[in-house]
């Protein structure tokens, strides 16, 4: 069984929400299956956790959309969460390895690199943020994304590890926001710690859950654990989906698919399922598409 949770918690004392995420098996799954190499892999864990902590500190159930994009080899990539736990994902080019070098966003996914976060709000509309990647760490530009875009004190640290074949050994991330009204020197003082690689050093200390993150907040008072999650790889995808995703490219368009290739294979990004329509399929989809009066 994975041990991958969303752990929900509070600083009570000091009005600080925080949040723990373990995804290693989610993100090894989501990496595996895109054939990332290590750094596209390294990148693409941080950005399942980073979504998967994004998403926690939502209301209820809304999902979060975290995208990079920019002109380097990477391109970019797309992750989308949910507070439940859920979470999916696909990069944009997994062929990407740096060895030796340490991770820095700028080379691989920059320049002129951007962080976007798309999130449901609880009327149904979207917000949607970006900020220019201005450090090499994911977790700090997200770090500034909360300061720029949700004006929220918030700071966060991530951690992946991958080995030399590109398999995700570690992804983990810890969150620490203020609540309205909450203590800022307290916020501070566990910003301080993450930024001095706290997470790293609590990691090591091979502690799990709620216990991981007490060095990081040592001093604060008692921490109250509101939730444990499991964390899963989802996918939405389906036949019909697919086929209503063939519908949009219209009737002519389809036509031509029968007549070219006797039919259409869908694949999804996210879980790499492939869907197969035959002519069949499609003919009878172009008759759904036609307007009745236009049908002999
Ligand atoms: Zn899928």
């Amino acid at each position: 069984m994975s041990r991958d949770h969303l752990l929900r918690a509070l600083l009570p004392e000091h009005d600080l929400r925080v949040l723990v995420c373990d995804a290693t098996g989610v993100a090894q799954h989501a990496a595996h299956l895109q054939e990332c190499k290590p750094t596209a892999a390294e990148i693409f864990g941080q950005a399942i956790v980073g979504v998967l902590l994004a998403a926690g500190l939502g209301k209820e159930r809304q999902r979060v959309t975290l995208q990079l994009a920019g002109a380097g080899p990477m391109k970019g990539l797309f992750t989308d969460g949910s507070a439940d736990g859920s979470v999916r994902g696909y990069v944009r080019e997994g062929n990407v390895d740096f060895p030796g070098r340490g991770l820095d966003l700028d080379a691989v996914v920059g320049p002129d690199g951007y962080l976007s976060v798309l999130r449901e709000l609880p009327n149904g509309e979207y917000y949607r943020a970006a900020v220019e990647l201005e450090d090499p760490r994911l977790d700090r530009n997200l770090e500034h994304y909360y300061a720029v875009s949700e004006q929220v004190p918030t700071t966060l640290s991530i951690d992946v590890q991958v080995d030399e074949a590109g398999t995700i050994t570690r992804a983990v991330g810890v969150v620490v926001q203020r609540l309205p009204g909450g203590d800022t020197e307290a916020l501070e003082l566990v910003r301080k710690r993450l930024h001095a690689g706290g997470l790293a050093q609590a990691l090591d200390g091979e502690t799990g859950g709620a216990k991981l993150v007490l060095p990081l907040v040592e001093g604060l008072g008692e921490i109250e654990v509101l939730e444990d999650l499991p964390v899963r790889y989802v996918c939405t995808c389906s036949r019909e989906r697919a086929l209503r995703g063939v519908a949009g490219a219209g009737r002519e368009e389809i036509l031509d698919m029968v007549a070219r290739d006797r039919g259409a294979e869908v694949h999804c990004e996210f879980c790499k399922t492939r869907y197969h329509f035959d002519a069949r399929e499609l003919l009878a989809l172009v008759d759904e598409l036609t307007p009745e009066d236009e049908q002999k």
